[in-house]
């Protein structure tokens, strides 16, 4: 799932593109990508946008002239691009706009199960909708976390990926923050030291701001993860064999070494729960 350094990435690509003509079509949408019947996508035709914003992991392409915003969340599998004038798209977008001129922004989803969504909002509408989201987790500083993980009793990897905690990182970067902070995904919050605190602020930073550069530069995930899906490969600051745990619905990856003390941690699957 994209994650705020790869959102961050196409934000800073896309914001020239899409605010250099108007909307000259909006649309097609696939039904279930388009969350929003009021106001109709039509009303975006003949305005220009100014640009595109980012809140957590979602894209925000406000109009010029304020009265609309168009909100992006891609999910999973949703994916956008520009396209220049005559560039080949995709044959069905699962949303598309279309500039003066020719070139055009598309959103494509490989799935199954459509989950990208497009809202078409006033910027009333769009507040109520961000409201929910916890600061950014680019720039939090160790003071902010540390109000943040004191104030209630979690695990560090669900409590990292928490949009109404922290907004931006999800299931990969969760793993690659922990791995430098060197902490355990399963530490509970209220028990970090100032010292770990700082630690993760530190390492929350340096991390987003890697997955950054490497992103605008390209990179693929192979390039860019260094403990996210990589089972059994050496740990780049130790060499222990790093290891994977089933968490409630998500894979965690980590390093033995470097987080737990030697120790493996033990599958905590919501189905074995239940059971
Ligand atoms: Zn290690």
């Amino acid at each position: 799932m994209p994650e705020l350094p790869e959102m961050e990435a196409w934000r800073r690509q896309l914001n020239d593109p899409v605010s250099a003509f108007p909307i000259a079509k909006a649309g097609p949408a696939h039904i279930a990508t388009l969350k929003t019947f009021d106001p109709p996508l039509q009303a975006l035709e003949g305005r220009q946008l100014r640009g595109v914003e980012r809140r957590g992991k979602r894209l925000l392409f406000p109009t010029a002239d304020g009265e609309l915003v168009l909100l992006v969340h891609l999910m999973t599998s949703g994916r956008l691009k520009s396209l220049r004038t005559g560039e080949k798209g995709p044959k069905t977008p699962a949303f598309a706009l279309e500039f003066e001129g020719g070139s055009k922004l598309v959103l494509t989803e490989n799935a199954k199960r459509k989950r990208a969504g497009v809202w078409l909002l006033t910027p009333v509408q769009a507040e109520a909708e961000l409201e929910h989201l916890g600061p950014e987790a680019l720039g939090l500083d160790a003071a902010a976390l540390g109000e943040i993980v004191r104030r209630e009793s979690r695990r560090l990897h669900p409590l990292l990926r928490d949009q109404r905690s922290i907004a931006g990182i999800g299931r990969a970067w969760a793993n690659e923050i922990l791995h430098t902070a060197r902490l355990s995904p399963y530490a509970l919050s209220t028990d970090l030291s100032d010292d770990e605190v700082g630690r993760l602020a530190t390492a929350m930073n340096e991390e987003l701001a890697r997955g950054l550069e490497l992103r605008e530069r390209g990179s693929d995930d192979g390039k860019t993860y260094r403990v996210h899906k990589r089972l059994g490969e050496p740990c780049h600051v130790c060499g222990t064999p790093l290891a994977q745990v089933d968490f409630e619905e998500h894979t965690i990856y980590y390093c033995p070494g470097c987080q737990t003390g030697g120790r493996v941690l033990k599958d905590r699957r919501l189905s074995r729960l239940l059971r």
